[in-house]
């Protein structure tokens, strides 16, 4: 459906090594930073889609405050609260792309993009088992899908319609 291509890995490395933090650019809506078509937001944390997508419709979710440790910087509820937003958009994402399977990890480094983020990603179905997995997330290995902006938009838009869906089913009865 979509071409792949092969995006400059070096700059990118780069810029996460040395540039100020992506994730804390978009949660302030810092200029500076692209694009990435947020479709969630709430007091704690927010989703939008992966620059560099491997898979259609591969999302990531963030707390909005700058943390590091995945476990340790949080109280349990507070990580609670986040693992709440992330199942609402693993649906969200799978309902709307209409996923085989899906993939929610969080990697991380301290030495660059160290802002913990979970990594939302739906398994295109049909995806060959030598293309699942590991292999279907490394950017190195699989390349980005070449998706205009305006289609990203608009599924960030679709994406956000399932969220509000889902939240007024969690709190509106
Ligand atoms: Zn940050």
């Amino acid at each position: 459906m979509f071409e792949r291509y092969q995006p400059d890995l070096d700059a990118y490395v780069r810029r996460v090594r040395t540039g100020p933090c992506f994730v804390c650019g978009i949660v302030s809506r810092d200029p500076d930073f692209p694009e990435h078509h947020v479709f969630y937001e709430d007091e704690a944390a927010i989703a939008f889609l992966n620059r560099y997508p491997t898979q259609y419709g591969y999302t990531l979710v963030a707390p909005k405050e700058h943390k590091e440790q995945v476990a340790g910087d949080f109280t349990v509820e507070e990580y609670l609260g986040l693992q709440r937003v992330v199942h609402g958009v693993a649906e969200a994402v799978r309902e709307e792309v209409g996923a085989e399977r899906m993939y929610i990890f969080t990697f991380g480094s301290n030495q660059g993009n160290s802002h913990v983020h979970w990594h939302v990603v739906p398994l295109t179905p049909g995806t060959p088992y030598e293309e699942q997995q590991f292999a279907a997330v490394m950017l190195e290995r699989a390349g980005a899908l070449e998706i205009a902006e305006e289609e990203k938009a608009s599924l960030a838009t679709r994406l956000g319609r399932r969220m509000e869906g889902s939240q007024e089913m969690d709190f509106g009865g």
